[in-house]
C-alpha cells in the first residue's frame, strides 16, 4: 500500500485531524491505493465498496492529488451536489489543496434566458396558477450565479413551467441566440472545459457520448481519469442513451414552435397548415395507441391504424422539410426548426422498417403522449466503441457490483474484460447490527393470496420495530394490495408511493410516529434514511425484473438466440444487485441496526437462493419471529432517556 495514502487516511493523518468522527479504515485505504494505481497505470478498475467503506474519499483523494484532468460521474444530481458542494471542499480544505473544480448538469437544469423572455411575453398558455412560480423564476434569473434550477425550491422538477424556462437540444438557438452572452448553460460548459476536476452525472455523460456519435458537437471535456460512482446503474442508462426514441410531444413541440415562428414572420402562409398537419399526425399516433398508460413491446403484426399514423407523421415531416428548405435563412428560429424536422425524420426512420436483431423496439404510452423506442439489447460493443478506454484511467465503483463475490455480470454488461477488480466488504458489523428474517410458512410467491399472507407475517415484525420500516415491492399491483390491507391498521403512519411525491413521503417518514412506507422501483435504491428512523426493510419477493417489461423481454430473447443463459447471466445477477441495494437502505451508518425480512420462500427452497445469500453481507439468519422480537428489545432500541 502507498505510504502516502495510508498516512493521509490514517489515524494521525490530516483527515482524522480535520474531520470530527473520521475513522481510519483499512478498506478505504485499500481502495484509495487501488485507485491511485489505476490512475498511474491508466488502467480500468472495478471496485465494489460495501457500505461504510468511505468510497467517496477513497476515490476523491487520489483523483485530487493526481494532477490529471478528472471527470467524475455520479448516479443522481443530488449526489453530484453533495460531492461538489460538500465532499470536495471538505477534502480540499483538509489537505490544503486548491484544485480547480466544476459542476456540470444536463441542460434541462439551467435556466434559459431566451426562453424565459418568451414566457414572460405570454408564450406558455398563460396558466394563472403558474404566475407566482414564474415571478420566482424571474427573480432567480437576476440573482443566481449559475442558473442551476435545483437551487430554486419554488420550481419543482415536475413543474409544467420548467420546460418553458429551460432549453433542449431541439429548441436552443446556440450561436444564433441573442442571449448567448448571459447563457448559464454555456458558462457552465465553459467552466467545465477549464476545470481540472469536473463532476457530472451518468445521464449527462451518456447524452454526451450519444451526441458525439450524431456529430452534434461535444459538451463534456475530455479527461485522463474517469470515475463512475454508483456504476451498477450504468448499463441501464447506456441502454437509454444508445437507443433511438421519438416522442409524440417532440412532434407537437415542433409544430407549436413553427406556428409561433410563422406568426412572428407574418408572411409565410404555407407554413401554418403544414405545422398543423404535423400536430394532427402526432395526435393521431397518440390516438392509435389509446389508453391506458403502459410500456409494451412493438406490435408483432402491423396494426393498420398505427402504421397509418406513422406514415402520416412521415408525410407531415417531408412536407415541412420542403417548405423550410425554401425558407432557409429567413430566421434563426426557422432554421432551427428545419434542423429539428431533419432530426425527427431520422429518428422516425427505424420505426418504419423491420427491427434490427440487436435492438428491441417498444412503446411507452403516457396520459397525453407516447414515445417510440428502439433500444440496444447489448450495450457493451457500443460502450467500448464510443468510449475507448486505452490511455485513460477508468474507475467503476458502487456498493453493489459483484454477485457472490464475482464481477462477471457487470464486466459482461459493459464489456470490461480487461479490468482489475477489487471487492471490499462494508465496514459495518452486520453480525451484531443486522438480522435476516425468513418467515417459514408463507405460500409460494405465485399464490393468489401471497401478498395478504406477507402482510399478515409482516405485522408482528412491524409492531416489534414500531414501524420505522420500508416495505419494498416488486410490482405496483402488490403494493396496492398491501396498502389496501394495511389501511385499516391504525398502529402505523402509512405512506404509499404514488400518493404523494417521493421527496414528500421521505420527509414525512423521517417525522411521523411509527412510519411505514410502501414503495417499489425507486425506493429500492438511492434512498438515504439514517439511524433508527429506518430499522426494518421488508421485501415481498426476490426482485427479478418482470419478463413482461419490453427491454427485459427483448434481452432475454436476444441472449437465448445467442446461445446464452438468460436466467443465470442476466435475470439472476440483476435481481441479486437489486436485493443488495434494498438491504443497503437499512444500514447506512456504523450505529444503525435493523432487520431485513424477505418473504419469498425461493430464497431457501431454490438452488439460486444460495447466490442471493452468498451475495449479502454475512449476518445472522432466523426463521423464528421470537428472534426478531429479541433483536428489537435489545437496549440499543430502547427510547433514549430524556
Ligand atoms: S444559447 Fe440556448 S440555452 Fe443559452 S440562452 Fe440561448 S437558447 Fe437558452
Amino acid at each position: 500500500m502507498s505510504t502516502a495514502i495510508a498516512k493521509l487516511l490514517g489515524a494521525d493523518g490530516p483527515l482524522a485531524q480535520a474531520l470530527p468522527g473520521f475513522a481510519p479504515r483499512q478498506t478505504q485505504q485499500a481502495m484509495a491505493d487501488a485507485v491511485e494505481q489505476a490512475i498511474a497505470e491508466r488502467s480500468t478498475l472495478l471496485v465494489e465498496a460495501g457500505t461504510g467503506t468511505g468510497k467517496t474519499f477513497a476515490y476523491l483523494l487520489p483523483a485530487l492529488q493526481s494532477g490529471r484532468k478528472v471527470l467524475i460521474a455520479t448516479g443522481t444530481r443530488a449526489l453530484q451536489d453533495q460531492l461538489f458542494h460538500r465532499d470536495l471542499p471538505t477534502l480540499q480544505r483538509a489537505l490544503g489543496l486548491s484544485v480547480h473544480t466544476a459542476l456540470l448538469k444536463g441542460r434541462a437544469n439551467y435556466l434559459c434566458h431566451h426562453r424565459l423572455e418568451r414566457v414572460a411575453a405570454g408564450d406558455f398558455g398563460g396558466d394563472l396558477a403558474l404566475h407566482p412560480v414564474l415571478a420566482a423564476v424571474q427573480g432567480f434569473a437576476g440573482r443566481s450565479p449559475d442558473g442551476d434550477l435545483d437551487a430554486l425550491e419554488e420550481l419543482s422538477p415536475q413543474s409544467s413551467l420548467r420546460p418553458f424556462v429551460t432549453s433542449n437540444a431541439d429548441n436552443c438557438l446556440g450561436q444564433d441566440c441573442p442571449d448567448i452572452g448571459d447563457c448559464f448553460l454555456l458558462k457552465a460548459r465553459r467552466a467545465a472545459q477549464q476545470a481540472d476536476l469536473v463532476v457530472v452525472n451518468h445521464h449527462l455523460f451518456f447524452a454526451d457520448l450519444a451526441l458525439k456519435e450524431s456529430g452534434f458537437g461535444e459538451v463534456l471535456p475530455d479527461a485522463d481519469v474517469f470515475i463512475f460512482d454508483e456504476a451498477h446503474l450504468l448499463p441501464e442508462v447506456a441502454t437509454m442513451f444508445f437507443g433511438t426514441s421519438l416522442g409524440s410531444f417532440q412532434l407537437a413541440d415542433l409544430a407549436r414552435d413553427l406556428l409561433a415562428e410563422a406568426a412572428q414572420l407574418g408572411d409565410v402562409p404555407e407554413l401554418p397548415p403544414r405545422a398543423q398537419a404535423l400536430s394532427q399526425a402526432a395526435a393521431g399516433v397518440n390516438a392509435a395507441l389509446g389508453d391506458p398508460p403502459r410500456r409494451e413491446p412493438w406490435p408483432l403484426r402491423p396494426i393498420a391504424v398505427f402504421t397509418d399514423a406513422l406514415a402520416a407523421v412521415r408525410q407531415a415531416l417531408a412536407d415541412l422539410s420542403a417548405s423550410l428548405e425554401a425558407l432557409s435563412g429567413r430566421s434563426s428560429g426557422l432554421d432551427n426548426c428545419q434542423e429539428r424536422v431533419a432530426l425527427l425524420a431520422a429518428r422516425l426512420a427505424p420505426f418504419l422498417t423491420d427491427a434490427q436483431a440487436d435492438q428491441v423496439r417498444w412503446i411507452d404510452v403516457r396520459q397525453r403522449s407516447c414515445t417510440l423506442h428502439a433500444s440496444p439489447v447489448d450495450v457493451a460493443p457500443l460502450f467500448n466503441e464510443r468510449f475507448p478506454r486505452h490511455a485513460r484511467a477508468c474507475v467503476f465503483t458502487s456498493g453493489t457490483l459483484a454477485v457472490a463475490g464475482q464481477f462477471d455480470h457487470f464486466v459482461q454488461r459493459l464489456g470490461l474484460g480487461d479490468a482489475r477488480t477489487l471487492a471490499l466488504p462494508g465496514s459495518f458489523d452486520y453480525q451484531t447490527r443486522a438480522l435476516l428474517y425468513l418467515p417459514g410458512d408463507l405460500p409460494e410467491p405465485s399464490d393468489p393470496g401471497y401478498t395478504e399472507a406477507l402482510v399478515a407475517a409482516a405485522l408482528p415484525v412491524l409492531r416489534a420495530s414500531r414501524g420505522r420500516a420500508f416495505m419494498l415491492f416488486t410490482s405496483h399491483s402488490a403494493l396496492r394490495r398491501a396498502a389496501t390491507r394495511l389501511r385499516s391498521c391504525d398502529e402505523f403512519t402509512l405512506l404509499v408511493q404514488g400518493e404523494r411525491p417521493n421527496s414528500e413521503l421521505l420527509a414525512q417518514f423521517r417525522r411521523a410516529p411509527a412510519p411505514l412506507l410502501l414503495g417499489t422501483g425507486s425506493f429500492w435504491q438511492g434512498v438515504d434514511v439514517r439511524g433508527e428512523a429506518l430499522s426494518c426493510v421488508i421485501v415481498d419477493k426476490l426482485p427479478f425484473a418482470s419478463p413482461g417489461e419490453p427491454i427485459v423481454a427483448g434481452r432475454i430473447a436476444y441472449l437465448r438466440r445467442e446461445g446464452g443463459d438468460p436466467f443465470n447471466d442476466y435475470q439472476l445477477p440483476q435481481a441479486v444487485i437489486t436485493l443488495k441495494q434494498g438491504l443497503g437502505r437499512l444500514i447506512r451508518d456504523a450505529g444503525d441496526r435493523g432487520v431485513l425480512m424477505v418473504g419469498d420462500r425461493r430464497l431457501r427452497a431454490k438452488g439460486y437462493g444460495r447466490v442471493f445469500l452468498k451475495s449479502l453481507p454475512d449476518m445472522p439468519i432466523t426463521h423464528d419471529l421470537a428472534d426478531v422480537q429479541r433483536f428489537f428489545d435489545a437496549p440499543a432500541f430502547e427510547p433514549a432517556a430524556p
